[in-house]
């Protein structure tokens, strides 16, 4: 279907820009949709239409915008279906994965309502050093650009939507030009909720309309999700502006597995710490982290979970690993696979395109043995359903290998004492350390150190993300 319009000021209109992008099924390489790629101009007037809401929606009241993310999530609840569809057919998540998309995003959105309270009390506080008191009033930065990448297109939006919206923000989206049609459900639902017009707008488009929105002159804010690469741009670009920015980028983070780890509970959670998506996970534990001398027994493990489930059609209930969402992902996580090789590293599992598709984005979901921290393949991230098993001889040696990194998003420690894992936890530079698995809280502040970004999302830290502070001084 060919779409021609951009969601601006609670309408859908006709796109300025005549340039469309096309949105391929990554499973079967069918057209599924062409969307607008907007231009300055479109941005322009989204831009222009969310600075027009700005005052009425900062005014409203953080409990009517609480309610109003409420009733977005029925919105998004009562489209799951639909909305599950749309991102295992334009991003080849497979159903398992996509069909809690919905009902996570409800859930964060009703979460996040609950903070409200925060912004509503009165915070008068004493001059300590002379006579008077302060109020601090916590005010909407203002316009805020969300610009996201295609591997969770519902989620990595809705966890910025949703405080912007609380902080009293209006905001224009760019999504990924892989991914832009669960957006545009995203939009009926933001109408449909009654959530003001021009309170959210949306653009699509790719590099160039991103950069148009991250230097439009009228937006105060960016969050930005996506490679460190396209992070440093748009962090300069914020940066020569002085405009507020945060950063959520890539990571190569590692899995430790002490040696009195339960093999069982490594067996059950290794899909989900190192591989979920099809391995196209920011906080992908990507380096397994073994004792040297229990080095084999751990990499036949690996291999044994990471061949024990489905390669296939993303839309089979029982499919691990669908395809990537795009030929040019395939070529570089391909291009990984030969790396690899070259430098020594073996794959016991897979190590090439997958066999046996006739078409779709297919690879081999892969275990790598030999593997030197110092190698590409552990230090680059490959995006895609590659591990690479690396040997420590010591607890003081698997903490050096693990911060050995550029990144800092995530890290798992697999160790059956807690303490003793939280002891290896609290030596590690990231920003998220799993014990026995890997799941981020939505309550618990989630952003990377180093290479992997700046500022933080979630619970009461990400809805800063979102403020500024007029403090008004009263005389005793
Ligand atoms: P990408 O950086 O190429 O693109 C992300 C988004 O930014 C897209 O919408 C793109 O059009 C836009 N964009 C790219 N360059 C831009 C620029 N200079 N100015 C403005 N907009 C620009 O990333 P990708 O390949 O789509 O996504 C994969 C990356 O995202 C991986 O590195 C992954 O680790 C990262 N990621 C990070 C997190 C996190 O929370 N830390 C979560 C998910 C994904």
């Amino acid at each position: 279907m060919r779409h021609d319009d951009l969601f601006i000021a609670g309408q859908w209109v006709k796109a300025h820009s005549s340039k469309h992008h096309d949105v391929i099924n990554p499973a079967t390489e069918e057209l599924v949709a062409s969307v607008p790629d907007a231009d300055s101009h479109d941005v322009d007037t989204a831009v222009a239409s969310a600075r027009s809401a700005f005052p009425a929606w900062r005014d409203l009241g953080a409990d009517e915008r609480a309610h109003a993310l409420g009733r977005l999530a029925d919105e998004i609840a009562l489209r799951a279906d639909e909305m599950t569809r749309l991102i295992t057919t334009e991003n080849g998540t497979p159903v398992a994965e996509s069909s809690g998309a919905p009902k996570h995003a409800a859930a964060h959105l009703r979460l996040t309502a609950e903070l409200a309270p925060l912004l509503s009390t009165a915070d008068d506080r004493p001059n300590p050093m002379a006579p008077g008191h302060s109020l601090v009033k916590r005010v909407p930065v203002g316009v805020a650009a969300l610009i996201t990448p295609w591997n969770f297109p519902l989620s990595l939006i809705i966890i910025k939507l949703a405080p912007a919206l609380l902080a009293g923000c209006t905001l224009v989206i760019k999504p990924a030009p892989e991914t832009p049609l669960a957006t545009r459900l995203l939009m009926d639902c933001v109408s449909a909720a009654g959530i003001p017009d021009g309170v959210v707008n949306l653009v699509t488009g790719g590099v160039e309309t991103g950069q148009a929105l991250v230097e439009h002159d009228d937006v105060d804010k960016v969050s930005f999700t996506g490679s460190t690469a396209a992070g440093r741009h748009i962090g300069a670009a914020c940066g020569q502006r002085l405009r507020p920015v945060t950063l959520e980028l890539g990571g190569k983070s590692p899995a430790i597995v002490l040696d009195d780890a339960d093999p069982s509970v490594i067996q059950q959670n290794l899909l989900k710490v190192a591989m979920r998506n099809t391995g196209q996970t920011c906080k992908a534990c990507t380096r397994l982290l073994v004792p040297a001398n229990h080095y084999d027994e751990y990499v036949d493990l690996a291999a044994d979970v990471v061949a024990s489930v489905k390669v296939g059609d993303p839309f089979d209930a029982d499919t691990f690993f669908g395809p990537l969402v795009s030929a040019r992902q395939r070529e570089r996580v391909l291009g990984y696979y030969e790396i690899a090789a070259a430098e020594g590293a073996k794959a016991v599992v897979g190590g090439g395109a997958a066999t046996g598709f006739t078409k779709g984005y297919y690879v081999e979901p892969t275990v790598f043995r030999d593997v030197d921290n110092g190698m590409r393949i552990a230090q680059e991230e490959i995006f895609g359903p590659a591990l690479a098993v690396i040997a420590y001889r010591d607890i003081d040696d698997a903490v050096a290998i693990a911060n050995d990194s550029p990144y800092g998003l995530a890290a798992t420690v697999f160790s059956r004492d807690l303490d003793r894992a939280a002891g290896v936890a609290n030596r590690l530079a990231t920003g998220n350390v799993g014990i026995n698995h890997y799941g981020s809280n939505a309550a618990a502040p989630f952003g990377g150190h180093k290479d992997s970004g700046l500022g933080t999302e979630f619970g009461a830290e990400g809805l800063e993300a979102y403020l500024t502070y007029t403090s008004i001084h009263y005389q005793a």
